[in-house]
Parts: C-alpha cells; structure tokens; sequence
C-alpha cells in the first residue's frame, strides 16, 4: 500500500511540463490522480518521477468556440456532468461523466487523465467516439489533433507517445439530435460492465443518422458499425434488430464478474436502450 519511492515537480506552464518530460522519459504526468495513484500503492506502476500538471493554469474549461465546444484537459468530471453548456448543446458527454465512479472520483478525476489511462471499462471513450470528438495534444513538435478513433489502440493503450501532453478535447455541438449513455455499471466500482452512448439524427419516420460507441465488451472501446449501417436511412422500427449486432466482430472480454457471452448479450440490451432513449429525445425537439 507503500508506493516505490519518486521525485515530484509541479511545473507551472505546459513548456515547463514538456521539458521534464524530455529530460525524464520515464516520468508519468499526474492529473486527478485517481487512476496513477492506487496503481502506485498497489506497485503495479512505479514511476521513477512525478510531473504534477495541477498547477499549470488554465488546463480546466469548458468553452463554446463557435465550431465547437472546448474542454480542458483537467476539467473534472463532476465539472463536465453540472456544465449547462455541455448539457444545452452537447449534452452526451455529461451524461457519460455523471454516471462515473463516486463523488470524490468525479471531484478529483479529470476528463484528460481517463482519456489517457484508456481502462477498457471507462465510460467517456463511448461518448468520445460516437461523438467522433477530437483530442488536443502538445509535444515538442508542436500541437497535434487526434480523431477520437485513432485514439484508442487496445486495452490502457493510445496514440499518445510518451511525451505528450493531453491539453484539450473537441466535441461538436449536437442540437437537433437525440443522445444517450447507457451502461451496466459494476456494483463495486462503477465502472462500466458495458456503456453504450448513441446520437441519433431522424428524417420523419426514418433514421437520418446514427453513432454508436461501446465500452466495455473488450480491450478497446468501438464504434458499432454494423448496428449504424443495419440502421441509417432505415425507419426507426428497425432499432431492436439492429441492436444486436451490436458485439459483431469484437472479440468480447470475459471475466468472474460478467463472461464473455454475458458481455455481448448486456452490449445487444444497453444499445437497444440507448438508441430508444436519444430516439425518444430527437423527436422531442
Ligand atoms: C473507486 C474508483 C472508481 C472509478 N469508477 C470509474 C467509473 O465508473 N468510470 C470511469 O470512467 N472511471 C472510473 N474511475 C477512474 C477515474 O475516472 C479516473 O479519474 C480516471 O481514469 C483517471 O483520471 P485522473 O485525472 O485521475 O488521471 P491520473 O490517475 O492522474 O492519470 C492517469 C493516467 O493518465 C496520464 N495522464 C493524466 N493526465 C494526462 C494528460 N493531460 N495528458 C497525457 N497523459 C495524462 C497519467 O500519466 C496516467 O498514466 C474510477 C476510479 C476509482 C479510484
């Protein structure tokens, strides 16, 4: 419960926060914690050093920018889950966040730090790929954006390279579209057994568009695409047949808590649902 011993900076500027990540290649950046820390005292991670971006400021916002709306990478969840702007004009990510952990996690996690630990129960990824959201980073290169689905390459994997910093995620406005998070959570921690968020655009009686991202099912979270293209241009009583293939093609996670088989069936329910809800919410406006 000791964690190895580390040195700890608390830069104040990303510039700053770049160069001790070149001068140390195996320090790990520490955002809420809330992740790093527990892997730390259980000895499954022991990083050598510590670079603490909690003092660079203005890592934590959330803006309109026109196009789009802006987070900081430290931007806490519970932050992200109470934001009215989020919520007015794009409100599947707050849906996502409120559903995350406890309280003291959605206090201290940051919207960057789950991003960049990449747990294959997290519940932002789904929300983040059916959004086709954009992840901001900063290297020594110069700033990089990175499509949400080139970010996740396997289970606590991502495009990220050792030394860069997440700053910023993009996520676009979805007035006029219906969106859900629905998920499994385990009754132990929270996290998610299996997410699914949906965005759906209807036309009438029709499915105008549709994107579905699933966590949970295996070690990198997915778009469904043979559920979105069983559904587009389909009318909306196609849902429940669509939804279950909503595991084609993945080779699903099995553990003591949910086996593999049980993960598929939760992954066909929760799309099921998910895609009701935004439904049910795109016709509302
Ligand atoms: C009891 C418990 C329950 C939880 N339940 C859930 C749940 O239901 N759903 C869920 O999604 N999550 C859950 N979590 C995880 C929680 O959301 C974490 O906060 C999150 O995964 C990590 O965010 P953090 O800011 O704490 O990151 P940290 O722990 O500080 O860092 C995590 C990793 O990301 C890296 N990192 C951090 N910030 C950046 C950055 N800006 N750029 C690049 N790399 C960075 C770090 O180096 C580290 O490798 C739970 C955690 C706990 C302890």
């Amino acid at each position: 419960m000791i964690p190895a011993a580390f040195s700890y900076d608390s830069p104040r500027s990303l510039k700053e926060a770049l160069a001790l990540l070149e001068s140390n290649p195996e320090a790990k950046l520490l955002a809420g914690g809330h992740s790093l820390l527990p892997a730390m005292k259980l000895r499954l991670a022991a990083p050598p050093a510590l670079i603490d971006l909690g003092r660079i400021p203005d890592l934590d916002y959330i803006r309109d920018t026109g196009d789009h709306l802006a987070i900081g990478a430290l931007t806490p969840h519970a932050s992200v889950a109470s934001s009215e702007l989020l919520r007015s004009m794009s409100p599947l990510l707050p849906e996502a966040a409120d559903s995350i952990g406890d309280v003291q996690v959605r206090n201290r996690g940051t919207i960057g730090g789950s991003l960049a630990q990449a747990h294959p129960n997290a519940d932002y990824p789904a929300a983040i790929l059916a959004l086709d959201a954009e992840i901001v980073t900063l290297s020594r290169t110069g700033e990089h954006i990175m499509p949400a689905r080139e970010f996740f390459t396997g289970m606590f994997t991502t495009a990220l390279s050792e030394k860069e910093i997440i700053t910023e995620v993009r996520v676009p406005k979805t007035t006029g579209s219906g969106v859900s998070y629905r998920k499994f959570a385990h009754p132990a921690s929270g996290y998610a057994v299996v997410g699914v968020a949906a965005l759906v655009r209807t036309r009438g009686n029709s499915i105008e568009s549709v994107a579905i991202g699933i966590t949970g099912v295996s070690g990198t979270p997915y778009r469904a695409t043979g559920v979105e293209n069983a559904l587009n241009g389909k009318p909306v009583s196609a849902i429940a047949e669509a939804s279950r293939r909503a595991a084609d093609g993945i080779e699903a996670l099995g553990d003591t808590f949910a086996s593999a088989d049980y993960r598929r069936h939760l992954a066909t329910v929760f799309t099921r649902r998910a895609l009701e809800t935004a439904l049910e919410r795109a016709r509302g406006k």
